[in-house]
């Protein structure tokens, strides 16, 4: 997850700032005590980014001069930060102790977002090009106390997030799992997997008490398995507990770009097997449904339909996922499943060209106007794709209150229809436009 530190001298208004951001703007999840005592972390949230925020100003070190203090909280942010906001107070303009942090954030390699701080009504915004001169591109005029321009800096924040989740490893390689409860077949399905015949597993890595991960390799694409069946070992009576197979879901979720939700054609859809199916949902992971056992069920021409209606009604959440009617034991269609895999994890990170997208939704808006509310119509400005894994959306429009449930909704089936995003979930958000 990107970190993002608030670098600036005392009293330039950072915690107002941190305070806001963490209290309004962007939704705070989780208050996270410092390492130290007087650092504060928060994590946030800007445009299905997640981030933890440091505010660096709360790094007192002593009787040390200011000018010193300064210069290891800047410190502290470059060691620590993927993006450093510098904030000024612009009705000070840039002091001696701003130019020595300004040095030093300018020969780091860090992306740095320069605020401008007390720009509280809107005739001063034209004050911050002087400070174009620092160095750090365009300035931000913003308001702490009366909560001005932050979404404008947030947008450049977020703008310089690294755009692949670091993983250690390229990213090339797709990660998967399975989950499903207890004896739907993940282990037998993993084996089978595993024992295909086009498939060259090239070692076994990363062997935890909790998960065995498998590298394979299927028609020149590389995969990697998380496999947590290591941690059944516990005995038969533990496994079958909820929390078990909970816990177990989770993690391989956690992990995985693509997760393979297991369903066992023989006894039916349980209920766990609808709260298993709803944490990867949750997480935004793509996601394949896997019929297994199909050898076992007697059919005729109508079973798979059947079945698949019933797969349909019971995860609704889940239209997006397609559905995979296999064998493990027979390997029975078992070649289709990591093609499925690697389309569903293509679209999973798929980028919308910002033209492209545009016209979708200019034909979108015309086909179906957008709707009134009191009086007020929604007016639709343009789309940007801010996000992969899932691919998200903003929508920039007059006013967000009036973006309608069931508008939202058919702008993300005019996207659906327009892009293939078969097994992934795709986000959409109303922003206003500044
Ligand atoms: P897990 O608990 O989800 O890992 O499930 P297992 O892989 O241990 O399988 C549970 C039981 O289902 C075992 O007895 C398997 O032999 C059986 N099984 C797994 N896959 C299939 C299948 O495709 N067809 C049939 N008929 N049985 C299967």
């Amino acid at each position: 997850k990107p970190v993002v530190a608030i670098v600036g001298r005392p009293n330039v208004g950072k915690s107002t700032i941190f305070n806001r951001l963490v209290g309004e703007r962007i939704s705070i999840v989780e208050d996270i005590p410092g390492v130290t005592r007087d650092r504060i972390y928060a994590q946030a949230e800007w445009l299905a980014h997640q981030f933890d925020l440091i505010d660096t100003g709360g790094i007192e070190i002593g009787d040390e001069p200011l000018l010193n203090q300064m210069r290891q909280q800047a410190e502290v942010a470059i060691d620590e930060a993927d993006v450093i906001i510098f904030m000024i107070n612009g009705r000070e303009g840039v002091t001696a102790a701003d130019e020595e942090v300004a040095k030093m954030l300018f020969k780091s390699s860090k992306p740095i977002v320069l605020a401008v701080n007390k720009m509280d009504n809107p005739e001063m915004r034209n004050e911050v090009y002087e400070y174009y001169s620092l160095g750090f591109g365009e300035p931000f005029p913003i308001s702490g106390s009366h909560g001005l321009g932050l979404g404008d800096m947030l947008d450049e924040v977020v703008g310089h997030f690294p755009v692949f989740e670091t993983r250690d490893d390229d990213e090339e390689t797709i990660y998967f799992s399975l989950i499903g409860r207890p004896n739907v077949g993940k282990s037998s399905l993993v084996n089978a997997l595993l024992n295909e015949e086009r498939v060259i597993v090239s070692d076994i890595e990363g062997t935890t008490r909790d998960a065995i991960d498998t590298r394979l390799i299927r028609d020149g694409q590389e995969y990697v398995i998380t496999d947590t069946a290591g941690m059944r070992k516990r005995g038969k009576v533990y496994e079958t507990t909820e929390k078990y197979s909970v816990m177990r879901a989770l993690k391989a979720i956690d992990r995985s770009d693509v997760v393979l939700v297991l369903l066992d054609a023989e006894t039916g859809i349980r209920e766990q097997d609808k709260k298993i199916a709803g944490y990867a949902h949750e997480a935004g992971r793509a996601v394949i449904i896997v019929v297994n056992k199909w050898d076992a069920v007697e059919r005729d021409e109508k079973t798979m339909k059947e079945f698949e209606e019933k797969v349909r009604a019971h995860f609704q959440y889940l239209d997006y996922a397609p559905i995979v009617f296999l064998s493990a034991k027979t390997k029975k269609r078992l070649h289709t499943l990591l093609p499925a895999i690697r389309t569903a994890s293509e679209n999973h990170a798929k980028r919308i060209q910002t033209s492209v997208l545009n016209d979708v939704i200019m034909d979108a808006l015309a086909v179906n106007p957008t709707p009134t509310v009191k009086g007020k119509r929604l007016k639709v400005f343009y789309a940007a794709q801010v996000a992969i894994k899932p691919p998200s959306f903003a929508v920039f429009v007059n006013d967000p209150e009036l973006m309608h449930f069931s508008y939202q909704r058919f702008l993300e089936n005019r996207i659906r229809e327009a892009f293939s995003f078969t097994g992934t979930p795709i986000k959409i958000f109303a922003r206003k436009r500044q």
